[in-house]
């Protein structure tokens, strides 16, 4: 396996852009989990998705959008640790440090492949965070051949990927999509259901559910819980929303009995755990 090395000077780069974004710290973060933890058992979404047996239990899942700045989640990753926490981590194909595109096929990096070891050895979970949809958008890729590409290497490291969530790109915004109707198990009827998307800048088009999660291996979308509560910090703002629904009721595992279900979602970016 030939891994890609990145210059100290390109990582020095990100990590300056990523300071200026710094809006929390490891204090705003325990006081954040603090009392959740004393009424909660804290699992992660694999743990969630596997499970057959609610009884009334009141669940804590905590999940982190690594998206680009991998260095931070990798502070706050041994902090959980310390703390007895496991979470669930979302990484990004289209990130920066991840690895190089070629012909349809990903060059990986010595970085990509170090942070998912040790964060499993942590005791977390690795998730593929899915940006498939606006890669196919912008450069005619085969999903299927990418996604098991992408799968089977994570596979190979020794992670256990049972899980994806959708990343929320600009694009998708713009051209109304999630990056989650890649499967055909997740086609978002509020968005206009089966269907080809285009996008003009790039002169490509993409069809919706030209995947399936089954044929992945993959149990669970990260938007296929249900919660109570749900704690995110997206867009550099800690908002609160409660009741959030299953997507379609496709993760039939009896979830409705649990008691009540908390969840946390960052996105490392805005911490500052140094
Ligand atoms: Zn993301």
């Amino acid at each position: 396996m030939d891994l890609i090395r990145l210059s100290e000077d390109t990582k020095k780069k990100y990590r300056k852009k990523f300071k200026h974004k710094k809006k929390y710290n490891i204090m705003q973060y325990e006081k954040l989990i603090e009392p959740i933890i004393k009424t909660h058992t804290n699992i992660t979404y694999d743990e969630f998705a596997n499970k057959k047996k609610f009884d009334n239990e009141k669940l804590f899942l905590l999940r982190h959008d690594i998206d680009h700045d991998f260095e931070t989640a990798m502070l706050m990753a041994r902090w959980e640790h310390k703390h007895g926490l496991r979470a669930t981590y979302c990484v990004l194909h289209s990130a920066w440090y991840y690895g190089i595109l070629q012909n349809g096929e990903y060059f990986h990096t010595e970085d990509l492949v170090w942070l998912c070891r040790e964060l499993a050895g942590l005791g977390h979970e690795i998730n593929f965070h899915n940006n498939l949809m606006t890669l196919s958008l912008q450069e005619k890729i085969d999903v299927n051949a990418v996604l098991s590409g992408e799968l089977n290497f994570l596979r190979s490291l020794g992670l256990k990927i049972t899980g994806t969530s959708s990343h929320g790109d600009r694009l998708c915004r713009a051209l109304n999509y999630r990056n989650y109707e890649i499967f055909k198990e997740a086609v978002g009827i509020e968005f206009g259901g089966q269907r080809i998307v285009y996008s003009s800048q790039n002169n490509h088009s993409a069809r919706v559910g030209v995947s399936s999660m089954e044929s992945h291996g993959l149990l669970y979308e990260a938007y296929d819980i249900a919660m109570d509560a749900y704690i995110s910090d997206a867009g550099g703002a800690i908002t609160t929303s409660t009741e959030i629904k299953q997507r379609h009721n496709f993760l039939k595992n009896g979830q409705e009995k649990a008691g009540n279900v908390i969840g946390i979602l960052t996105h490392p970016v805005w911490w500052d755990f140094d």
